[in-house]
Order: structure tokens, then C-alpha cells, then sequence
């Protein structure tokens, strides 16, 4: 599954209030409890003796990830932007591999640049749903009638031609 449709598939089981702290919270309350439902598995291993239920610590690193892409979704932050500056960053500070003094002296200023300039506070992006893209598609054809400008739609929303 792509990124972004992941990202549009997360919203649609996302309830949404007038209230965008609430929402904004509830979504990193839900990532705090997540991650810490992956450390009762491993506390329940190390303490308990219980067998490291892998297939648990996957179930919770996807609960995870829906709050992470939700969060997205209320500000309208594209998550492959995201994801895509996080490795541009961690390039910047590890050219080749991770190295123990460039971690501890870091080129903050740098890093701020790549964050500011591939994550500008104004970037938005629009969350579609499946009716509200059938719709523009049916729009856009209506108006050109040509399948070129379709695809080049398409092409512009990330839409897989079927
Ligand atoms: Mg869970």
C-alpha cells in the first residue's frame, strides 16, 4: 500500500471535532498509549516470562502509526513529506552511517534548514475521499473530454489509473 493511501484509508475510521486541540490531542494521547502498549509486551517478556508476542508489537506499531497519520491529516501535512525530510535530516547529519560524534555535535542549523525548507508551516495538503475523487474526475473529464488532461489529474493527485 502507498503511503498515501494508507494516510487517506486512516482517515476515513477518524472522527473529527469542532475542538482541533482535542483532536490534536486525543491523537498524541492515542500515540503515547500505543507505544506503551508495545512496552507492556516487553515488559511482560522480561518480567514475566512470557514469550515476546512479535505479532502484538506489529498490531501496535500500526495503531501508532493511524494517530501519527491522523495528526497529518487534521493539519493537512502530507506524511511522505514527512517521512521523506526525516531521512533527508538524518543524511544530513550521517553522510555515510551513524557515527557516535556526530551525533552528540550536530549541525543544528543545517537540520532546521532541511526541516524549514521541505516542511514550510504553510504546506497543506488536501485529504480527498474515494466519492469527492470520482466526483473531480467526472468534473475534469466532463469539462475536457480529453484523457491526457485526465491523466495528467490524476497524475497530479497520485492517482493509480483503473
Ligand atoms: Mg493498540
Amino acid at each position: 500500500m502507498e503511503i498515501s493511501t494508507y494516510q487517506k484509508e486512516a482517515s476515513r475510521t477518524c472522527a473529527k471535532t469542532e475542538n482541533y486541540l482535542m483532536d490534536d490531542l486525543h491523537m498524541v494521547l492515542g500515540m503515547q498509549t500505543e507505544v506503551a502498549e508495545i512496552a507492556d509486551v516487553y515488559k511482560k517478556h522480561i518480567a514475566y516470562g512470557k514469550e515476546l508476542d512479535l505479532v502484538n508489537i506489529k498490531e501496535e506499531l500500526g495503531d501508532a502509526m493511524w494517530y501519527f497519520a491522523n495528526l497529518c491529516n487534521y493539519h493537512g501535512w502530507d506524511l511522505r513529506d514527512i517521512l521523506e525530510t526525516n531521512i533527508a535530516k538524518l543524511k544530513s547529519r550521517y553522510p555515510n552511517k551513524f557515527d557516535a560524534d556526530k551525533a552528540i555535535n550536530r549541525d543544528l542549523e543545517s537540520e532546521r534548514a532541511i526541516l524549514e525548507y521541505n516542511l514550510p508551516n504553510t504546506r497543506k495538503v488536501k485529504i480527498f475521499s474515494e466519492y469527492e475523487i470520482e466526483q473531480l474526475q467526472s468534473k475534469v473529464y466532463e469539462i475536457t473530454g480529453d484523457g491526457d488532461v485526465m491523466m495528467l489529474f490524476n497524475d497530479l493527485l497520485g492517482i493509480q489509473a483503473g
